[in-house]
């Protein structure tokens, strides 16, 4: 079947609240959960996203997509080769923390700093069940923690520790970001993405 670009849910929805549900791995292999991946995917890289949610496609089940790719939203992001996960579950492996500015499909027009962790460990199943268990640093692991809390129910905002630092993406680009992508270099540099 064709993918389809779904719609996507903006903030005040309650499905972006949801918990989503985890899946067995008959439920994954059955034809329609497949081809909602594909629609998953063909919506990311429509929107042009870094990565996305079941949720933010209004289906509350626990799984995401993440993909980037010279991404002109995000220019300074090193590159994530196409990951589905589903059921994931995200470790710290230290304490520490980095700033990330972060941006959401499902909240337009606004960007603004939450902490991350620098290091964690991803346990989750591929799209055909098979386990995954990896590890992944840097700024790539604020990505994989921004698309996982969406399957807590959990938006980037709140988790925004000083509301000075909300803006528009035309404000991102005009005063934060030769900033933000200093800091962005420096933390590839250390754990190389
Ligand atoms: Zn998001």
């Amino acid at each position: 079947m064709t993918p389809v670009v779904r719609k996507i849910a903006t903030l005040g929805h309650p499905i972006l609240r949801t918990p989503a549900r985890t899946l067995t791995r008959e439920e994954l292999c059955a034809t329609e959960t497949q081809s909602f991946i594909d629609d998953l995917i063909e919506t990311m890289r429509d929107a042009r996203g870094a990565g996305l949610a079941a949720t933010q496609v209004y289906v509350p089940l626990s799984m995401c997509a993440i993909e980037v790719n010279n991404n002109p939203r995000y220019p300074y992001k090193p590159p994530i080769p196409l990951t589905v996960l589903v059921n994931p579950v995200i470790t710290p492996l230290s304490a520490e923390t980095f700033e990330n500015f972060e941006g959401c499909l499902s909240v337009p027009n606004l960007r603004g700093r939450v902490l991350r962790h620098t290091e964690v460990r991803v346990q989750a199943w591929d799209r055909h069940g098979n386990t995954l268990d990896f590890e992944v640093r840097g700024l790539s692991a604020g990505t994989y923690q921004h698309e996982v809390d969406h399957l807590h129910g959990k938006i980037f905002v709140d988790r925004v520790f000083d509301t000075n630092t909300l803006c528009t993406w035309e404000h991102f680009e005009r005063y934060e970001l030769a900033r933000f992508a200093e800091e962005a270099k420096a933390l590839v540099a250390r754990y190389g993405a």
